[in-house]
């Protein structure tokens, strides 16, 4: 059951609402913004706090600076888009909070909205340091965080300041929280799981906790060739992560345990080098040589994937089935990208190579959830919360 605070749930007329928000947008070498995507998904908790009477202080970080101010990465030209788009002008001074910053806050009125200067400009924010919360909690009476992008990193901004003011979780956080919450508590069955992409390492607790709520699982992508690895198949090239091939065959083993169907590649398209422009042939698992490496799925597997994909009334998606960015062997990330778009089923696309394989393919507006939280997405699906989820005050429960 979901029992976090949202940003509907409290009185926030008159108070200083710190907004914790993901505006990490892209810039090009000139510092133009090449996407307001994520400033465009944030105005609906804006304009709510707006409507609510809020005083709203907006924080955010962008880019790397390591601590240090870079203007490079400053958010002045963030703060002028969000006034462009919201048609109301953000007070943004380039400074985090300083005397001067209080002063301004002070006089700000019920629907005003002020704009701090980027987080990681001061190294106490990735660092955690209790100093730097206590400096950003000292402007506002209540915290909400709508950034689900980094809720899975214990900043000062994500998990300190929630620690010292009542706090809620803003509407975007709430709509991913519930995504996944639906996925992985009550979804409508059968689950189908596609997974794939580079690495294991970083997936193997999620992969495990998939077991729990997913019907059927499907491998692609290079994770398929250490599990193929670990059945004892011969993959040639293919790039195997050997170190975990013991890992992956205990996952097979928890699968078959909780009756969980894996389903991997039984064909695929390999090269001899890995480049985009390499010749490439079709061989079945069986069929390795010794220099084959294998690029994408090929067009047996892409049939079966499919039907399972036809199948499903639930679909979670993470990671390409071969290596998309290469045109060439982009065909299978694609017929799943496709299947899962044309699917009647609820689909949930989380982790940055999938989503941007979505949006290559332009098939966004036929996704019935994309999580903007590639790392965090992954992380909550691991069936253990999020450090900046776990710290939002709790709902009030009204008997
Ligand atoms: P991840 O970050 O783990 O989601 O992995 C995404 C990356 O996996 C992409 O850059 C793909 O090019 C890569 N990938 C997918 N399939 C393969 C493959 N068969 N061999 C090598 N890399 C792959």
């Amino acid at each position: 059951m979901f029992n976090k605070q949202t940003i509907k749930d409290l009185d926030v007329k008159g108070k200083r609402v710190l907004l914790r928000v993901d505006f990490n947008v892209p810039l090009n070498e000139k510092g133009k913004i090449t996407s307001d995507k994520r400033i465009v998904a944030e105005l609906p908790t804006i304009k709510l706090l707006m409507k609510k009477g809020a005083k709203i202080i907006i924080c955010s970080h962008l880019g790397r600076p390591e601590g240090k101010v870079d203007s490079k990465f400053s958010l002045k030209p963030v703060a002028e888009k969000l006034s462009k788009l919201l048609k109301k002008s953000v007070l943004f001074t380039g400074k985090l909070v300083e005397p001067e910053t209080k002063k301004i806050i002070k006089a700000m009125e019920e629907g005003d909205i002020f704009m701090l200067e980027n987080l990681r400009f001061d190294p106490g924010e990735e660092a955690n340091s209790p100093a730097f919360a206590k400096k950003l909690a000292s402007v506002a009476d209540i915290y909400c965080d709508d950034a689900f992008g980094v809720m899975h990193r214990s900043h000062a901004s994500v998990v300190g300041v929630p620690a010292l003011l009542p706090s809620c979780i803003g509407l975007l956080v709430e709509k991913e929280v519930d995504s996944f919450n639906k996925l992985t508590t009550t979804p409508k069955k059968p689950v189908l799981a596609i997974l794939g992409g580079s690495k294991i390492k970083d997936k193997i607790n999620m992969i495990n906790n998939i077991f729990n709520f997913a019907d059927k699982v499907i491998i692609g992508g290079a994770m398929a060739y250490t599990f193929l690895a670990a059945q004892g198949y011969d993959v040639g090239k293919s790039r195997v992560e050997q170190d975990k091939i013991a890992i992956a065959k205990m996952l097979l083993d928890i699968a078959e345990e909780k009756n969980v169907k894996v389903l991997l590649p039984v064909d695929h398209v390999v090269a001899q080098e890995f480049t985009f422009l390499a010749d490439s042939i079709i061989i079945q698992t069986k069929g390795f040589a010794s220099s084959d490496i294998g690029m994408d799925i090929g067009p047996r597997t892409i049939k079966q994937f499919k039907t399972e994909i036809n199948k499903a009334r639930t679909i979670f998606w993470n990671g390409p089935m071969g290596v998309f960015e290469f045109q060439k062997f982009s065909n299978g990330t694609r017929a799943v990208a496709e299947a899962v778009a044309k699917s009647k089923a609820t689909t949930i696309v989380g982790g940055g190579d999938s989503v941007a394989a979505i949006s290559q393919f332009g098939l966004e507006s036929q996704i019935t959830h994309i999580s903007t939280g590639g790392g965090a997405s992954l992380k909550y699906l691991e069936g253990n919360g999020l450090v900046g989820l776990n710290v939002i005050t709790d709902k009030v429960e009204v008997e």
